[in-house]
């Protein structure tokens, strides 16, 4: 892997802010917010942190449809296993235009769609999302025999939580 560059970074100091650091891009720079009673020493290990988070997520947003294909057999084969091909989705896409939705999934034809807003959150919450269409493909509706399969996968509740507060965001 080449070296990445190192970006500007330009840390924005905030009397409103306590303890929460949040960091993006801006044109070729970072901007990292931090609290304004933080030490130099904080500062330095905060810019260090979401920069590194920065690129995680850079990593993240790479991951082309085989991945996402390679992840959901993944997923059924841990989650659903006694399901076998049923839990096998014949096609997983990453898509643009979702109606504001995290993915849909068509029983009739076996595919998947994942909106490309799912590809910038951390991976416990795509593999949730993940999860919750190869369970349509058992399940259509969402009924208790539905959450009861879907929350075998350990951040069920994590992951709805922080949809929730990304969907409370945007509207
Ligand atoms: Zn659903």
């Amino acid at each position: 892997m080449a070296a990445a560059r190192k970006p500007v970074v330009e840390v924005r100091r905030s009397e409103r802010r306590r303890r929460t650091v949040s960091a993006y891009r801006e044109g070729e720079r970072v901007v990292v917010l931090i609290p304004s009673q933080f030490s130099r020493a904080e500062e330095s290990e905060w810019v260090g942190k979401m920069l590194a988070r920065l690129a995680a997520r850079d990593l993240r947003s790479q991951r082309s449809d085989a991945d996402l294909e390679t992840r959901a057999r993944q997923l059924a084969q841990r989650y659903l296993t006694e399901f076998g091909a049923i839990a096998m989705p014949a096609s997983v896409r990453w898509v643009t235009n979702q109606n504001g939705r995290w993915g849909s999934c068509t029983p009739a034809d076996r595919t998947i769609r994942l909106s490309e807003r799912v590809r910038e959150m951390p991976g416990w919450v795509g593999d949730y999302v993940l999860l919750h269409e190869l369970v349509h493909l058992i399940v259509p509706s969402h009924n208790a025999r539905f959450w009861e399969l879907v929350s075998r996968y350990p951040r069920t509740e994590r992951a709805r939580g922080y949809l929730e507060g990304i969907a409370a965001a945007g509207h």
